[in-house]
């Protein structure tokens, strides 16, 4: 054996497909081109003032800079439990149901360590974020793809399931609304996930990082919304997305009790909490001001209506999400994911991020981040413009 030589765990890591966007970007880049990044998915916008004042108020208190609670400082699991009962109905124990999260992409890794033994399954589906199938590896699982394409609306269809697979599977992760595809769903799926998961015991494992990220007066449910869902499932959830706060690092999970246990069984024995002082941070960001969502929201939507409406003048076609800040776009017959994101940004200096890139069936497609202001949205319409297909 080499020194250094690699785990099998960094071994079997996914391609990284996105290495020869990103090579592209810097060359162009070097040559002083003006690039307009819609690539990732981070908002471009301020986290807002209440917010950072509450953390400056926070970060002069003694009793912050120690060690916080490994499942969080009450007052925040307080404020989640609150909020979604009047966000969502859904009642929860702060003390048993409710865990802070260095980020929900921490908990969303870590969860399988808890439920996934090497050779199980988790039910993954793709394209998707990339953390639930990486989270499934490390952890020496396996994952089974379940596939998200347009006709059944970015649904994961259950019924293509194997039985055997669905036998051998102990998790099940979903994402609604969805990134990349922007589809939403329905209480009326999770009910069917509901049922499927209480059949073949499986933990389903919900990602709603962009529930609040909705448009025109779509309200999307929590999982925990459907009937008996806290009996089989869990659900994370972001500040990032929101409130503005993906340096930051805070996020919650939610949810069964043996899963909250499970998951913080293993966060104590890694990591040591949120600092108290962005928990207090993030008590503000729930229960404070609220109209900075609505804001943000108005000016996603703007940044959405001209960006729609701008790609289908273009010949593109699109979706128009009711959520997330992401429109994902077909690309145009004759071409791969890959071939237009690249001379998008080869004779635009457009940076778009190819689908293929969220898994298999993502090919086709490319995700656009509305993550730049609309005259800077305008200005990629208008290089577009000059470009045939
Ligand atoms: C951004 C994102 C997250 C991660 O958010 P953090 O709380 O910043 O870790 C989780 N899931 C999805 C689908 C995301 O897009």
């Amino acid at each position: 054996m080499k020194l250094f030589e690699k785990a099998e765990r960094l071994k079997q890591l996914p391609p990284y497909l996105f290495k020869e966007i990103d090579r592209k970007k810097a060359e162009i880049k070097a040559k002083g081109v003006d690039i307009i990044d819609l690539g990732v998915g981070d908002p471009d916008m301020p986290t807002p003032q209440h917010i950072i004042e509450a953390m400056k108020r926070a970060i002069d208190e003694p009793a912050n800079h120690r060690y916080p609670s490994y499942s969080g400082m009450n007052d925040f699991r307080e404020a989640v439990a609150r909020w979604y009962r009047e966000r969502f109905g859904v009642d929860l124990d702060p003390e048993r149901e409710v865990v802070s999260l260095i980020g929900s992409k921490e908990g969303l890794a870590h969860f399988p360590l808890a439920f996934i033994d090497p050779g199980d399954i988790a039910l993954v589906p793709t394209p998707a974020y990339p953390v639930y199938h990486i989270g499934t590896l490390f952890a020496g699982g396996e994952s089974f793809f379940m596939p998200l394409v347009s006709k059944n609306k970015y649904l994961p269809d259950l019924k293509e399931i194997p039985e055997s697979v669905a036998e051998r599977a102990r998790i099940m992760f979903i994402n609604y609304p969805n990134n990349p595809t922007a589809a939403v769903a329905d209480l009326s799926f999770f009910e069917q996930v509901v049922a499927f998961a209480r059949k073949y015991h499986i933990v389903v494992c919900h990602d709603a990082a962009y529930t609040e990220m909705a448009f025109d007066g779509y309200r999307a449910p929590s999982f925990l919304e459907a009937p008996g869902a806290k009996e089989v499932g869990v659900e994370f959830h972001s500040l990032s997305k929101t409130y503005n706060m993906t340096g930051w690092r805070i996020g919650f999970a939610v949810g069964n009790e043996k899963g909250m246990e499970g998951l913080g069984a293993i966060k104590s024995n890694i990591d040591s909490g949120v600092f108290q002082a962005v928990q207090m941070a993030g008590i503000e960001a729930l229960q404070g001001d609220t109209s900075c969502v609505r804001e943000m929201t108005q000016v996603y939507t703007e940044r959405r209506d001209i960006m729609v409406q701008g790609l289908r003048d273009a010949g593109f076609h699109v979706t128009s999400p009711k959520a997330t800040f992401y429109l994902w776009v077909t690309v145009p017959e004759g071409y791969s994911s890959a071939q237009v994101t690249t001379r998008l940004l080869e004779e635009a200096g457009v940076v778009v991020t190819p689908g293929n890139g969220f898994g298999g069936p993502g090919e086709g497609y490319f995700r656009i981040a509305l993550t730049q202001k609309k005259e800077r949205l305008a200005e990629a319409l208008e290089r577009l413009k000059g470009m045939r297909f």
